[in-house]
């Protein structure tokens, strides 16, 4: 995703507003998947050459359940403000600071960053999932499996352990 910034770059207090329809690469170290373009529309400052960037966008994205590894939708309506710096003010070491350098802003980390802010890092289909059986590997969500459920009584445990050493 980018966003023209040609005229507003060089001139101190100007601003501009925009309104993209564009593809974000996807978070692939968190398997995040865009099934859509993101809807992004906000704002754009020049403050003394610091470009201050606010806006919202709508986002639709797929991810991978960690307890039944079915992939699933979420639909995010983010708030996003970041300040981009002109690469030469770039402080050596300091990464997070964000800089642009010509004309063009690049935008996918920004969207990646307000993503990652406002998922659960757990990443879990339905608050109930009941995830997959350990033993046979069968979606519990789609119902009960035939394997036996293990006892977990600790008093159990201490008759079975009895029991093999004799
Ligand atoms: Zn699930
Ligand atoms: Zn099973």
């Amino acid at each position: 995703m980018e966003l023209d910034i040609s005229k507003i770059r060089s001139k101190t207090g100007s601003e501009k507003s925009f309104d993209l329809e564009q593809p974000v690469e996807d978070i692939t170290e968190k398997k995040i998947h865009f099934l859509q373009p993101v809807h992004f529309q906000g704002k754009i400052r020049n403050l003394d050459g610091t470009l201050y960037l606010e806006g919202e966008a709508d986002i639709l994205i797929e991810r991978i359940c960690d307890r039944c590894l079915s992939s699933y939708k979420q639909p995010l309506r983010i708030r996003i403000e970041e300040n981009f710096y002109p690469e030469y003010k770039k402080i050596d070491d300091i990464d997070f600071f964000k800089t642009y350098n010509g004309n063009q802003l690049v935008l996918d980390q920004t969207v990646h960053d307000g993503v990652l802010l406002n998922i659960h890092i757990n990443s879990i289909c339905k608050e109930d999932c009941r995830g997959i059986c350990p033993t046979c590997g069968k979606d519990l969500n789609e119902g009960s499996c035939s394997c036996k459920t293990e006892t977990t009584d600790p008093r159990m445990e201490i008759l079975k352990n009895l029991i093999s050493e004799e």
